[in-house]
């Protein structure tokens, strides 16, 4: 198999003509040579037999690469011939001589043009050579063993081998090139077609993986026969990443927008923004007012809109079964109300972003609230993709409704839990002096139906009823008054007396009870001042506890009534017994409503009288005493008081 020489790229060098000293070394050598051969042509009887040597003459200045040193010396050379025949015969005549000297002149005229020719062909070689140079495209030259025979500074620089180190060496070890497609096939349509293009990975001298796209073409020789493979790359290992993460963004988007919770649409807005711009050529500068002033196109731009796109999310949502089916003009599939896409209209008309809350109805015909969001690209740009994202709120909504009428129900229910703990508070306090007018009315008919009737007892029972039935009658008359938001009547009171009025309604039930009392009022308290009958109320719902408390027990049963001025808090009053104490279970809540421990309790004594105390600025607390009972603690604050006459 015919091998080629290795051709480095300087067998192309630029130069086609030999430096100037070697130029004219040649030139030099080819006059000397064509005098001696003019000599012996002439005088020595060989004649014009050494006339052919002019050509070797021709050979030598055309090696010079001067085109008119070329022309001269064929033209010299033919000249000399011509006259050394002229000297040595005469007028030309049909002979020998003449025809070796006409052999002579086609000899030497022939290896002229030959050589002019030849110096064409060099010089394109050249320039040819100089544009392989030149060019940033990597190319290289391969025989059909494989081995690299001509290789370039694109070459060089793409796969880091200089032409030293690529030249004769197989450029499958050099290169390891892989076809990402069917190798069988390139070869087929290179060897079939003489050209073959397409991508191949390669090695380059870092190891490192380039992806290059190569172009390759099969030269054959003048009988057809394959010489060597022309391959030209271009390495787009970067333009190929740059797809590829083009293609990974891609592929993560669709991946987002198909799997995403919330609904995307990608709709297409060209046509509408055509309109828009057209408006604007006109001289439209105000477009909602624009779109204020023609409803109709609103209209069409909803016909013009057009959605392309949208998520598994949206198909759901729109209740379809294929996303086909919502895909069309935005008018056919959606009929947003007209209202909602005219404010989306104006705000995108200059790029931006538009959204609110509008209502749908989807294909089972449904209505549901949405809320979206739309981003138009700002400036000249494509709108075939504009992306809206759309949230469902429907059920949101509904529960924003139930959420509002449970508001409102509850509202009714506490108007009617604060009526019905007024009830219990007016039948509560109601109920004291009631209980207390039944115990007296029935002593005072007992002393009346004795043998012999002791109306001084009754007398007494009876004014007790009386004085008892006065103060339901205020009890009633208050709480009328807290409801009818009367001012309350603050006035300055007599604590001493007022434990004693609590003590007398009681008396009954203490001395029922085997209760011992002890009222211990500090003389020189501050004077308390307040609504005497709230506080008197207090104090008999704090001795009626107590009573209660100690009736379950059997121990020696003692009330303890105390009042002390307290410096933090004014006057401090406590109510001790000697009971059950408080259940513990029940102590963290024990002023709440309705706690109670007793079978006929409602409790909302408690209740009531922390309220009390706070109305009045003070503090109602209890604790339970360390040998048994319970302590009930208030106060009334400095601003409620006033110091005690002396
Ligand atoms: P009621 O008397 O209707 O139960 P209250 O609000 O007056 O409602 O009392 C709530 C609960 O507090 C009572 O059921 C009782 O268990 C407890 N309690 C109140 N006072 C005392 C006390 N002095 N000793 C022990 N427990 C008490």
């Amino acid at each position: 198999m015919t091998r080629f020489r290795p051709l480095h790229s300087q067998a192309y060098a630029p130069a086609t003509r030999p430096r100037g000293y070697v130029a004219a070394l040649l030139m030099g050598a080819g006059a000397v040579l064509a005098a001696g051969v003019f000599v012996v042509d002439t005088f020595t009887p060989l004649q014009s037999a050494v006339a052919v040597l002019y050509v070797v003459v021709v050979l030598l200045v055309a090696a010079s690469g001067s085109r008119r040193a070329i022309v001269g010396a064929t033209v010299g050379c033919m000249g000399l011939t011509a006259v050394a025949y002229a000297r040595g015969h005469g007028a030309p005549a049909m002979d020998a001589s003449f025809l070796r000297c006409a052999v002579s002149l086609g000899a030497i005229a022939i290896t002229g043009v030959l050589a002019l020719r030849n110096r064409e062909r060099m010089i394109t070689i050249a320039g040819q050579a100089r544009l392989i140079e030149l060019t940033h495209d990597s190319i290289f030259v391969r025989d059909m063993d494989d081995v690299i025979v001509l290789w370039n500074g694109g070459a060089e620089q793409l796969y880091g081998w200089t032409a030293q180190e690529a030249l004769g060496r197989r450029a499958s070890d050099l290169l390891g090139t892989a076809f990402p497609g069917d190798h069988a096939e390139a070869e087929a349509e290179l060897f079939g077609a003489g050209r073959w293009e397409g991508e191949v990975f390669q090695r380059r001298r870092d190891d490192r993986i380039v992806i290059v796209e190569a172009r390759c073409a099969l030269l054959r020789d003048e009988y057809g026969k394959p010489r060597v493979i022309l391959e030209a790359g271009t390495d787009v290992t970067g333009r190929r990443a740059a797809a590829a993460a083009l293609t990974e963004s891609e592929r993560r988007y669709r991946s987002m927008f198909e799997n995403a919770r919330f609904c995307f649409w990608e709709q297409d807005y060209s046509l509408v923004m055509d309109r828009v711009h057209a408006l604007r050529e006109e001289g439209v500068t105000d477009f909602a007012a624009y779109i204020d002033a023609h409803p109709e196109f609103v209209s069409e731009a909803m016909r013009l809109t057009q959605i392309v796109d949208v998520n598994q999310a949206t198909v759901r949502m729109l209740g379809a079964s294929r996303r086909e089916e919502l895909l069309g003009p935005l008018a056919r599939v959606l009929a947003p109300s007209q209202a909602v896409f005219a404010r989306v209209l104006a705000t995108i008309e200059g790029g931006g972003v538009a959204e609110g809350e509008t209502t749908l109805t989807n294909l089972r015909g449904e209505r549901l609230t949405v809320l979206f969001a739309l981003n138009m690209p700002l400036g000249p740009t494509r709108y075939d993709r504009v992306l809206v994202s759309v949230v469902d709120i429907t059920d949101r909504k509904r529960a924003e409704r139930a959420l509002i009428a449970v508001q409102a129900e509850l509202a009714q229910a506490a108007r009617i839990t604060a009526l019905g703990e007024m009830s219990a508070s007016i039948a509560h306090e109601v109920n004291q002096p009631l209980a207390a007018i039944v115990t007296h009315g029935e002593a005072s008919l007992r002393w009346l139906r004795r043998a012999e009737p002791n109306l001084a007892e009754v007398s007494q029972g009876l004014e007790r009823v009386v004085r008892d039935a006065r103060r339901a009658s205020e009890v009633v008359h208050r709480v009328r008054s807290l409801a009818s938001k009367e001012p309350r009547q603050h006035v300055h009171f007599d604590l001493g007396m007022l434990v004693e009025e609590c003590a007398q309604l009681l008396d009954g039930e203490l001395a029922q009870h085997r209760i011992s009392l002890c009222i211990d009022i500090d003389r020189g308290a501050p004077l308390p001042r307040g609504d005497r009958v709230q506080l008197q109320q207090v104090v008999v719902n704090l001795m009626a506890n107590a009573i209660r408390a100690m009736s379950e027990t059997a121990d020696a049963r003692h009330l303890r009534i105390s009042a002390r001025a307290d410096p933090a808090d004014g006057l401090l009053v406590e109510v001790e017994d000697s009971g059950t104490g408080i259940p513990e279970h029940i102590a963290p809540h024990l002023f709440d409503a309705f706690v109670t421990t007793r079978c006929d309790g409602m409790g909302m004594g408690l209740a009531i009288c922390r309220s009390t105390i706070e109305s009045h600025g003070g503090r109602l607390w209890a604790t339970n005493r360390p040998g048994g009972g319970a302590t009930f603690h208030f106060t009334l604050p400095i601003a409620t008081l006033e110091p005690t006459p002396a």
